[in-house]
């Protein structure tokens, strides 16, 4: 309520116009996850963006206020060292979701704008739901109680009352307790709650290589997010590697053109290393992003550590201007 009121007097003193106008030159890249209706479906609700007609506004605004640029351009940029001499702006999508094809491409496609989008290669053209989908739909089958996670001291109250909510406080435990393997901890919280499995709900959650391929044809690009979305700072230096040095050959496989970016699971400052970015190097990714906020006025220097602004929560256009105003430089 209080940010809600400092934004208020921030935009209606002019100076939200104000530090709009005099954001530098740079790179500002937007990322998104899931595009379309939150429906109260069974999967993770706090993963939806915005809506499609919401992500078209979005991509207008952003047409006609930065030179929307596609990966190929964005390492060109890392690459020859430039220092960007106007705002450059970069779409992305993380975890490769089949609303990518069905919604956000087609929008894409209307507007001639390229983005980039992240795949972990595991979940693509197969049944597999990735764990937070499955942790989100045992958390709202329970509706009122407590989940215990393995490695965390307490237990978690869940109401269904503020469902997103306990949907977050389990998965942040489940963040924060690094000690204890992944799948150990989806397996622990799927005894606790008695219900029919979501991975026999039949629907295709991600994209096919067919529609990847596809879009590619179409003018968007493609990135690795690892093969199995874990954390990446949880894993062992030969997990890392893996993690990374697969995803790309199986998506260099399956689109046949070299892969150059990488978009870190989670991408929060703790789930990578600084030994994460000498392994993306190793592996031969050119720049590699995070999920931190904020813009890029200079993305060679840290090439590595490339900045995104997040759109979440249906965001107005309004909000997303706002968003960059506020963006700090790296
Ligand atoms: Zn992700």
């Amino acid at each position: 309520m209080k940010r809600a009121i400092l934004n208020a007097v921030l935009d209606a003193t002019g100076i939200t116009s104000y530090r709009w106008r005099r954001q530098p030159a740079g790179l500002y890249c937007f990322n998104f996850h899931r595009v379309g209706n939150d429906d109260g479906s069974a999967f993770h609700p706090n993963l939806y963006s915005c809506t499609g007609s919401r992500f078209a506004e979005i991509v207008a605004f952003l047409r006609s206020n930065f030179e929307m640029i596609g990966i190929d351009q964005v390492v060109q940029l890392v690459e020859s060292g430039t220092v960007p001499d106007r705002r450059y702006g970069m779409i992305s999508f993380d975890d490769g979701y089949v609303d990518g094809y069905e919604v956000a491409y087609q929008v894409l496609l209307r507007h001639g704008c390229p983005a980039v989008f992240f795949l972990p290669t595991d979940f693509i053209d197969g049944r597999e739901v990735p764990w937070w989908d499955r942790i989100a739909w045992r958390v709202a089958q329970l509706g009122n109680g407590t989940l215990q996670v393995p490695g965390a001291d307490q237990s978690i109250r869940i109401t269904r009352a503020d469902l997103k909510g306990s949907i977050r406080r389990v998965l942040r435990v489940v963040k924060d307790s690094p000690s204890v393997p992944m799948l150990e901890k989806v397996v622990a919280i799927e005894t606790q709650v008695d219900c029919p499995d979501i991975r026999e709900s039949g629907s295709r959650l991600f994209l096919s290589w067919d529609q990847v391929r596809e879009m590619r044809r179409g003018g968007m690009w493609f990135g690795s997010h690892s093969r199995s979305h874990r954390i990446l700072s949880h894993l062992s230096e030969a997990e890392q590697l893996a993690e990374l040095s697969e995803s790309k050959r199986i998506l260099e496989a399956q689109i046949r053109e070299p892969v150059d970016a990488l978009a870190y699971p989670l991408g929060g400052l703790d789930t990578y290393t600084d030994f994460t970015k000498r392994a993306a190097k190793a592996c031969g990714f050119k720049i590699a992003f995070n999920f931190h906020g904020g813009m890029n006025r200079d993305p060679a220097a840290h090439r590595y550590d490339i900045q995104r602004i997040t759109i979440e929560g249906n965001m107005s256009v309004r909000l997303v201007r706002r968003a960059v105003a506020y963006a700090l430089s790296s």
